[in-house]
């Protein structure tokens, strides 16, 4: 339903009279990705690897510098949301709902729940009437496991858990088709993260929805989500069936994660290849996002040498291992990751 095609997008930092000139964050550098009517897809990848970035992109919040972002409906519409136009955003504002990590943040604590749920409907064509909207909004609040009492409250009277279903249940009064739960449960304890997640799960069914899960969260991913890609300094290292994935990581990086243990070792080969101009980053370390991602000229890297667009564009960046899991090449054999 939503396709992503080697999207990539920098930010300056040429902010204020002090800030350095001609600075970048390479925050996304080259993502292609899927997401399948129906399906669950985790996008999983430490905090600042550019999650948040593509979801971003992926509902025309930004718009990326290179590459094309394409939203096709239930009903076989395509939409082009690379640069989408107000009347683009309208439509998608409705069928592509975000829902945050942060819901004591998203929700306006001076507006009733009721307030809250029914002013979705500004972006459908037709407002139903007070008593059909409240109606509907009773209905949903239930569906996401609050009682139709709870309407006439405000956010602050409500556990995170329970803020939480309330951001759900304002995604899904306007009936959308895709979700982008970017963090929803990280800030919930893991009791209540099971009830968000089951929840989703249910609510899937119920309508029908696609859901672009995003978490740094493994065990969460691996439970939910029917896809998993992994994302590394704005790339994407690898995408696999979730279970696929958790039984057999290829990538370093994946197995890097997948193992939760921070690497201790001492740099290796850190200076010469500094000086050669190519990054000195073991996973486990954060890595400067004021760097693009630099390919590395040992011969499986050779290709990438050419551009990541081009290659990202003809599959050439990843090995496909088995079918629908594909590895990136890039950082894969490089003896300064693998050893
Ligand atoms: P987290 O899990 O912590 O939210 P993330 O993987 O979602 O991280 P992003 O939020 O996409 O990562 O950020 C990727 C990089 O881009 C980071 O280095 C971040 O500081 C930077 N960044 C994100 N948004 C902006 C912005 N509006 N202006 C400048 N830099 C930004």
């Amino acid at each position: 339903m939503l396709v992503l095609k080697n999207v990539e997008k920098r930010f300056s930092l040429d902010a204020g009279f002090f800030a350095p000139v001609g600075r970048f964050v390479y925050a996304v550098n080259g993502v292609s990705l899927e997401l399948r009517p129906h399906e669950i897809y985790g996008l999983v990848g430490e905090s600042g690897c550019g999650k948040t970035t593509t979801a971003r992109i992926a509902v025309g919040m930004y718009h990326p510098d290179v590459g094309q972002v394409e939203y096709t409906d239930r009903d076989g519409r395509l939409h082009d949301l690379t640069r989408p136009s107000k009347s683009q955003m309208d439509l998608v504002r409705s069928k592509i709902k975000y829902v945050f990590q942060d819901p004591a943040r998203s929700l306006n604590p001076r507006m009733s729940v009721l307030d809250i749920l029914t002013a979705g409907y500004r972006y459908l064509p037709n407002w139903p009437g007070k008593n059909k909207a409240r109606d509907e909004a009773a209905a949903i609040l239930e569906d996401v496991g609050l009682r139709v009492d709870d309407l006439e409250r405000r956010p602050t009277d409500f556990s995170g858990g329970q803020r939480q279903r309330i951001s759900i249940a304002r995604a899904l009064i306007v009936s959308p088709e895709v979700l982008i739960c970017d963090e929803v449960v990280s800030a919930l304890d893991v009791s209540i993260q099971g009830q968000i997640l089951g929840l989703l799960l249910r609510l899937r069914e119920e309508y029908n929805l696609s859901i672009l899960f995003i978490a740094h969260d493994l065990a969460v991913v691996s439970y939910i989500c029917d896809r998993v890609g992994v994302m590394y300094r704005g790339l994407l290292m690898e995408e696999a069936p979730a279970k696929e994935i958790g039984r057999n990581p290829v990538h370093p990086y994946t197995k890097h994660l997948y193992a939760g243990i921070p690497q201790l070792e001492k740099p290796v080969a850190g200076e010469a290849a500094a000086r050669r101009g190519f990054s000195t980053t073991r996973f486990g370390e954060s890595p400067d996002p004021t760097r693009r991602p630099e390919f590395l000229p040992d011969a499986s890297h050779e290709r990438l040498g050419r551009g990541q667009a081009e290659m990202v564009e003809s599959g050439a960046a990843f090995e496909e291992v088995s079918p629908g899991h594909r590895v990136s090449r890039y950082l894969r054999d490089h003896p300064q990751n693998t050893s």
